[in-house]
């Protein structure tokens, strides 16, 4: 690269990526084909429309690879219609929306403090603006979905759609309940599967597709490809409003090179090693869970069914997720703090953290390696004052990370 001052930046972050422990639940590492395909040429290309329908003429070879990423997807995920255009989660929620929904319609959601996330109703979401949200929480008791509670509220609120899925929630969710209380009132099922695409793709969780009117995700969280989004459906009048929806209505010109991404991401999902790789996702989340458990941290729901789990750090330690998530980042542990279900702190300072280990799974750590990162974690808080410990416990993160270089991974 010509262009030293944005060159130098960029191997700034290749170090941080390479020597830190990557716990952010919606991140991964892509292999270097998707690498390659989202640095390609395609992105030169204005392809506005779909393929064979295209305002622009010399579509014919993004035609081909729009037509491969969307056979594939298929084949992942066992589905009639797919959109692979959406730039993000987001830009596919929003088109999603606009298939189904007119301005002002009641949509029931999770409360985003209860795990969902924010363009499922926030009031500064576009989704919280155009549409008349409700919002379900999880148990008080077992902080797990409460599908009784959510039957409850439907025949009162009477909805018409439902929103499934979350972006920070343990457990597995069952999308065929959801579908029997959403035919109770005639009401459409959403579901987002953003976070746990790469587990659905591997057969680990429930299909949505089965069950749900519409399926949203992204591309770039357990599913391991380059970042954008994705619509699925079996119904082929929503997938024609998907398609309108999505361009012309929110969208112009696809982004090519991303799609060329997602085909190879779709292609990689589909081999026997993507399924291995999602197994060892919920085991080195099990895994990470127990340990901390063991330590006496306060895992909400008591574990994980998936990539991801949420600790109550001010109920565990005293200290709040903020405080964790800055401690960490000086040992070269990257989480994210989050509230937990009924927080008493506010979202911007949360009680709890958030991790996850999609990325990690896919550097090639193991379940021993889980131990010792929880044992990291608890040394770092309970040193949290001492530089010199703390610059000790830097130095092992740093030993683990090298026994798993990147470089290895992405050649895959
Ligand atoms: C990450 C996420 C999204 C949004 O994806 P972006 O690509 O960041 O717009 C939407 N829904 C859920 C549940 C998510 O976790």
């Amino acid at each position: 690269m010509k262009d030293l001052e944005v060159l130098r930046i960029i191997k700034n972050e290749e170090t941080r990526q390479e020597d830190n422990i990557e716990l952010i639940a919606s991140e991964n590492y892509v292999s270097n084909d998707v690498l390659e395909a989202v640095g390609s040429i395609l992105t030169n290309k204005y392809a506005e429309g779909y393929p064979g329908r295209r305002y622009y003429g010399g579509c014919e070879f993004v035609d081909d690879i729009e037509q491969l990423a969307k056979d594939r997807a298929k084949a992942l995920f066992n589905v009639k219609y797919v959109n692979v255009q959406p730039h993000s989660g987001s830009q596919a929620n929003m088109a999603a929306y606009r298939a189904l929904l007119n301005k002002g319609d009641k949509v029931l959601a999770m409360a985003l403090e209860h795990g969902g996330h924010l363009t499922h109703g926030h009031k500064l979401s576009f989704s919280g603006q155009d549409y008349e949200f409700r919002y379900y929480q999880v148990s008080k008791d077992t902080q797990m979905i409460d599908y009784d509670e959510i039957e409850r509220i439907t025949l009162e609120f009477r909805p018409k759609l439902i929103v499934a899925g979350a972006s920070a929630y343990a457990r597995e969710i069952d999308f065929r309940r959801f579908r029997q209380i959403a035919d109770s009132v005639s009401a459409y099922l959403m579901v987002d599967m953003a976070h746990i695409a790469g587990l659905v793709a591997a057969g680990i969780h429930q299909n949505p597709v089965d069950y749900a009117d519409i399926v949203t995700s992204t591309t770039h969280k357990t599913l391991r490809g380059p970042r954008g989004g994705l619509i699925l459906t079996n119904n082929y009048e929503v997938y024609k409003n998907v398609n309108s929806a999505l361009f012309p209505g929110i969208q112009g010109g696809p982004l090519m090179h991303v799609i060329a991404g997602k085909a190879v991401c779709f292609g990689e999902a589909l081999k026997d090693s993507f399924k291995e790789y999602a197994k060892c996702i919920v085991s080195n989340a099990k895994a990470l869970a127990n340990a901390l458990i063991e330590k006496g941290y306060k895992v909400v729901t008591g574990g994980t069914d998936n990539h991801l789990l949420l600790v109550d750090m001010y109920a565990s330690c005293g200290l709040t997720g903020k405080e964790v998530e800055v401690l960490l980042d000086r040992v070269g542990i990257t989480v994210n703090k989050n509230t937990v279900p009924f927080d008493s702190l506010p979202p911007m300072v949360a009680s709890g953290i958030r991790m996850g280990t999609a990325a990690i799974t896919t550097r090639g750590f193991k379940e021993a390696d889980m131990k010792e990162i929880a044992t990291l974690i608890d040394e770092a808080i309970k040193n949290k004052d001492d530089e010199a410990k703390l610059a000790k416990i830097h130095e092992k993160v740093l030993n683990l990370t090298k026994k798993y270089p990147l470089e290895k991974v992405m050649d895959r």
